[in-house]
């Protein structure tokens, strides 16, 4: 791993930015600058239903309004397909990963069967089906005739290989350990893209070299699965930083559906970059 500190924003552009992301993004690039470190952004675009080009252009807009400025080229990870393309084809042949054909609507059917299901710390139940529930056989004859399927990895089998309890290191909190069986069989890649958030986040943080991931709390859980990617790809563990998230007045975490305000929306108003900067950091 570099000597250099390298740290990244990786906004997803489906949306415009809040003032949580102008944390998460102010964040790392002061760290970046404390530490004389460098400063990456990434464009998180593999959903290319939700993803839109004038979303990216405003995060590079907003950024540059704030004061920020970043290394070119910008990583699109939408240009990268083949790269997690081969990250999931080790994982294949490790035998860690299986087709699963099951739509959302009997996967919801079988959650409802079986009340007190556990949920991952997103929130949605575990996947309720088991690599073994349909023969490999069966798996091999629909996904030869074309049906769509999500790919999984098979988590007991992944926790297997990895052989030993894995953690990471939290800036200012020491080793804290990782918990991936908490996700179950979690999709990584899905019916309509090859790849998923944490395979994709994994492999990019790995080929740019980044020492340090500074990024909200709400992700802070998906570190486990990330850490066990990691491991079973030989890729190296960076360090972490769950920062606080910018909560609205009724203590919500920001989105765009309860209308928090966007940076664009924020400077149309009159507000200076200062301003908006001390909001983002300190809060509503
Ligand atoms: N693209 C993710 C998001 O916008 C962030 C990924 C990360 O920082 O690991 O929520």
């Amino acid at each position: 791993m570099s000597d250099t500190p390298i740290f990244r924003f990786a906004p997803t552009p489906n949306g415009p930015l809040h003032l949580g992301h102008a944390r998460s993004a102010i964040l790392n690039f002061e760290a970046a600058r404390a530490t004389g470190g460098r400063f990456l952004l990434r464009i998180e675009d593999i959903d290319a239903t939700r993803c839109r080009p004038e979303y990216e252009a405003a995060i590079f807009d907003d950024l540059a309004w704030l004061g920020l400025d970043w290394e070119q080229p910008v990583r699109r990870q939408s240009e990268h397909m083949a790269d997690y393309a081969a990250a999931l084809a080790r994982l294949d042949q490790m035998g860690l990963v299986y087709p699963s054909f099951e739509s959302r609507a009997e996967i919801r059917r079988a959650v409802e069967a079986r009340p007190g299901w556990p949920r991952d710390p997103d929130g949605a139940p575990l996947f309720p089906f088991t690599r073994g529930a349909m023969s490999e056989a069966i798996r091999e004859r629909r996904r030869a005739a074309g049906e769509p399927y999500a790919l999984r990895l098979d988590m007991r089998a992944a926790l297997d290989q990895a052989g030993q309890p894995l953690s990471w290191h939290e800036e200012g909190e020491g080793i804290i350990p990782a918990d991936p069986a908490a996700w179950g069989d979690v999709v990584i890649a899905r019916k309509e893209v090859p790849t998923s958030y944490h395979l994709a986040v994994v492999v990019d943080d790995a080929l740019q070299g980044i020492t340090h991931v500074v990024r909200g709390t709400d992700l802070r859980p998906s570190t486990s699965v990330h850490r066990l990617m990691q491991h079973l790809l030989g890729l190296p563990a960076p360090v972490y930083r769950h920062h606080t998230l910018v909560l609205d007045e009724q203590g919500r975490k920001l989105s765009k559906s309860l209308g928090a305000p966007s940076i664009a929306g924020l400077r149309v108003q009159g507000m200076a970059p200062e301003e908006v900067k001390r909001l983002a950091m300190n809060g509503i």
